[in-house]
């Protein structure tokens, strides 16, 4: 069996990732989620081991010591990172492993492993961004600000990734990011 690949998406906060990332997961049985360990406390309805690995400062720290993560980053006040040992069983397994993480981290996994598809996922306008992030009713407003701000900061980014995916409808996105799938598929040269 081939090997698979990397699928890295990166986009502001309140862009839909997790949106698009669910409905993607739902539709592609060859593509499998890396669920990141954070020091971030759970939102409502979110479930550890299911959305996040929910640990404190110290076990991260211990994690990044023993060298147990792919990349990991300090974002909106919080530690992140992605188990390593999960991807690369995956990827031996021929499956391809959905990052969903910042642009600090996927810039750490561009200059460290080969097989990865980048893709940056934007709002239709910032104004909407702002809107999500709002409506979302999930952080405070000192958090909503800092999240907005990290936004502009974020679209610095774009021009280092592959793709870029307007989140206008979810489904449109989603087909978008399925394309690109099937693009990367048939690849001939990987970078
Ligand atoms: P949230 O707190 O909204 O779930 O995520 C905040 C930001 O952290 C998002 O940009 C998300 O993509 C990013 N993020 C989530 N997991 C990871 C990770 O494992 N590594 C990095 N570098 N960023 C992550």
């Amino acid at each position: 069996m081939s090997k698979g690949f990397l699928l890295v998406i990166s986009g502001p906060s309140g862009c839909g990732k997790g949106t698009v990332s669910k409905a993607l997961l739902e539709r592609n049985e060859d593509i499998v989620f890396s669920i990141s360990a954070t020091t971030r406390k759970p939102r409502a309805g979110e479930e550890d081991g299911v959305n996040y690995f929910f640990i404190d400062e110290d076990k991260f720290s211990t994690m990044v010591d023993e060298g147990k993560f792919l990349e990991h980053a300090f974002v909106h006040n919080n530690y992140y990172g992605t188990p390593k040992e999960f991807v690369m069983e995956q990827i031996e397994n021929g499956e391809i492993v959905l990052l969903e993480i910042d642009v600090q981290g996927a810039m750490q996994v561009k200059k460290n492993y080969k097989n990865v598809v980048f893709v940056f996922l934007l709002p239709p306008t910032m104004d909407e961004l702002k809107n999500r992030i709002i409506k979302r009713g999930t952080e405070s407003e000192e958090d909503i600000e800092r999240r907005f701000k990290n936004a502009f900061e974020e679209l610095d980014f774009v021009g280092e990734y592959d793709y870029f995916v307007i989140n206008d409808k979810v489904n449109d996105a989603v087909i978008d990011i399925e394309n690109i799938i099937k693009a990367e598929k048939l690849r001939v040269k990987r970078h």
